[in-house]
């Protein structure tokens, strides 16, 4: 459209250009600030072991409490972030913050409980060589075994391949499980579920909302569940929303669930509460804390 419509359009294409850029920019700098002022948040939204009816882990959600524009979602942040390698300082903040969170869970709630954290491809990168200095965290912290799991997608497994392996063999040496983040939408083969010794898959919540409304779609759910099963890895459905998908993906055999209908990502403290509150028939009678505090 740009093209045929003549110059001036094109010069305002341009300057759209150049305000992304700016405004880029500003979300780095104010990015770099927030690190500073403390305007960075852990939720954590509970991983329902639907098998044991417990919650023993949580995954670790990042929220950023701009002082003038309010909460700005990950999504509007983590992309820029990734780009511009800010990802990496952002990264150890996470895993630092992560760390003294499961801590923390793991005296108040039960001694094994685990967190997961996210972590781009960007964090994988060879060159900056992040997996050491997360193991040296890791070991400065002096956890029990699991406490910590990291969440990647498919993504992050196509760039240096043999890196990657070896990378995350150092950090499963180290009691860190491996789980797939939004299973089924990357573009990677399936290979490195075997090759990476992937301890858990995770499947996008797009699939998970075709349950009972799409009848590939849930073909697709029931099929990755027991593929994983047969290689004897765990699954995680994402994006639960409401119980008849609970109930389908229970009847599947799918190991874990997570979503909104359990409960949505909370203050740290306020996931403690819920996890003193939680009894399973919650979930049946749509009692459980829902609301995002
Ligand atoms: P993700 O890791 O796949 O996280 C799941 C996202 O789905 C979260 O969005 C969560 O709030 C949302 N969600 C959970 N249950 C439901 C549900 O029932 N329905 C719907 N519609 N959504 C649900 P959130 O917190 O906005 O995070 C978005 C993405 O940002 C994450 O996707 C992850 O890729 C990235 N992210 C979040 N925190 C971090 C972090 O600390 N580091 C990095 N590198 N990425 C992060
Ligand atoms: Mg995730
Ligand atoms: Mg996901
Ligand atoms: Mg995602």
């Amino acid at each position: 459209e740009a093209k045929s419509s003549g110059r001036n359009c094109y010069r305002f294409f341009h300057t759209s250009m150049l305000e992304k850029l700016e405004a880029k920019k500003l979300v780095i700098s104010d990015l770099r600030q927030a690190l500073k002022n403390d305007e960075l948040e852990l939720f954590y939204q509970p991983i329902y072991n639907i098998e044991t009816r417990k919650i023993d882990k949580a995954e670790a959600l990042i929220r950023w409490h701009h002082p003038e524009k309010g909460v700005i979602s990950p999504q509007d942040f983590i992309p820029i972030a990734e780009e511009n390698g800010l990802i990496v300082e952002l990264g150890n903040w996470v895993l630092q913050n992560a760390i003294a969170n499961v801590q923390a869970f793991r005296q108040s709630l039960c001694p094994n409980f685990c967190v997961n954290i996210n972590v781009s491809a960007a964090q994988l990168k060879p060159e900056d060589n992040w997996i050491p200095e997360f193991i040296r965290i890791l070991d400065d912290a002096n956890l029990g075994a699991n406490a910590i799991a990291i969440e990647i997608t498919e993504t992050a497994l196509m760039t240096d391949r043999k890196k990657v392996v070896e990378d995350l063999r150092l950090l499963k040496e180290k009691g860190v499980e491996i789980a797939i983040d939004d299973f089924g939408v990357g573009y990677s083969s399936l290979s490195y579920l075997q090759q990476l010794k992937i301890d858990i898959i995770k499947i996008d919540k797009s699939f998970v909302q075709q349950l009972g409304i799409d009848s590939a779609g849930t073909t697709l759910c029931n099929t990755i569940v027991q593929m994983a099963k047969n290689l004897n890895i765990k699954v995680v459905a994402e994006g639960i929303e409401d119980e008849a998908q609970l109930q389908m993906l229970t009847e599947f055999g799918c190991h874990f669930g997570q979503g909104y209908f359990i409960a949505k990502p909370a203050q740290a403290k306020k996931f403690e509460t819920f996890f003193h509150a939680f009894k399973p028939a919650h979930i049946a009678s749509k009692t459980a804390l829902k609301g995002e505090v």
